[in-house]
């Protein structure tokens, strides 16, 4: 790339630039999603693009995260983290014509080791928030424009995920659901991290109101909060005994609107005993083969009013 275009470059990512020697520094677009800046922007313009001749590969580097390579092969993994639109990476890739071989023997260039990388959920979720693909998913399923925004539903474009925020009951971003938006895609849901310190819907669960109902997928939570404020969707029905101790803090009554299906049932059941070894449980049975995604808000009330109690059913007391 030649100056020039660089800095056109530099426009199309909105960040700033300097020239400084045989290089152009810019501000580095990697800041916000990576460690190895201090701060989400890069003040100091670490990141620095090779000025070569119209049509040959420049190399590029960043002295801050260490983000380094061809620029092709940076803007590349950019892209695919989602960092740089497709947009970005078309224009470096037209800019890069030439071979990249010759340079590359020419500097004795060395391939960078891969760098150590800590996940950071609060920036993936703030940086998965707002995307257009994630919102068409999202709408595909009959998910409301207001629903997305109050929700902060997000599109994890790495792994065609789209995302959920797990705030705990202060606010905090404690994880992140995910489901694939791959009709084959495995797996099917996905927790980041794997084990969060909150469940999805706690952030919105009023503990004055006593009763939580408990579903299992983050699909299933939204389309239930339609009729219920306090929803927790669990996302897997085996707790372990810290989570169970923490979702019992949430209520004093628990419904667990379960799918209609054999697997979901029987864990189900094994949950509503330990529940109701501590508290009051209710059961509600969906229709067979049916998830409370499936069902209108009127048919999820008329499946609330048929729940159960727990111990009765369970000692077969009518
Ligand atoms: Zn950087």
């Amino acid at each position: 790339m030649d100056s020039r275009q660089i800095q056109y470059l530099a426009s199309l990512l909105g960040v700033g630039f300097t020239p400084s020697g045989d290089s152009v520094m810019l501000n580095c677009p990697n800041a916000p999603y990576t460690d190895g800046h201090k701060s989400d922007q890069d003040k100091n313009k670490s990141f620095g693009i090779q000025i070569v001749r119209p049509g040959n590969k420049s190399l590029c580097n960043c002295f801050a995260c260490g983000i380094k390579g061809s620029v092709e092969s940076v803007f590349g993994r950019l892209h695919v983290q989602g960092v740089v639109t497709q947009d970005v990476l078309e224009y470096v890739q037209g800019c890069e014509v030439q071979d990249l071989a010759a340079i590359l023997a020419a500097r004795n260039y060395k391939p960078p080791t891969s760098q150590k990388k800590t996940f950071n959920v609060e920036r993936f979720v703030a940086f998965a928030k707002g995307n257009r693909y994630g919102d068409d998913y999202f709408r595909s399923r009959g998910v409301m424009d207001t629903e997305i925004a109050r929700y902060e539903l997000g599109y994890d474009q790495r792994y065609k995920r789209v995302v959920f925020p797990v705030r705990d009951r202060y606010g905090h971003v404690a994880g992140a659901a995910g489901r694939t938006v791959l009709p084959e895609g495995r797996p099917k849901y996905y927790k980041y991290p794997s084990n969060p310190k909150a469940f999805l819907g706690e952030h919105f669960v009023d503990p004055s109101r006593q009763e939580v109902v408990l579903v299992e997928g983050p699909f299933d939570w939204i389309f239930t909060r339609r009729c219920f404020d306090n929803v927790i969707a669990l996302q897997g029905l085996r707790l372990t005994t810290g989570q169970l101790e923490s979702l019992l803090d949430l209520g004093n009554v628990f419904t667990l609107l379960l799918d209609g299906d054999g697997a979901g049932q029987r864990q189900g059941e094994a949950l509503a005993t330990r529940l109701a070894a501590r508290t009051r449980v209710f059961i509600a049975k969906l229709p067979e083969g049916r998830d409370p995604a499936e069902l209108s808000p009127e048919e999820l009330k008329v499946v609330y009013q048929s729940k159960e109690v727990f111990w009765a059913r369970n000692f077969g007391v009518r």
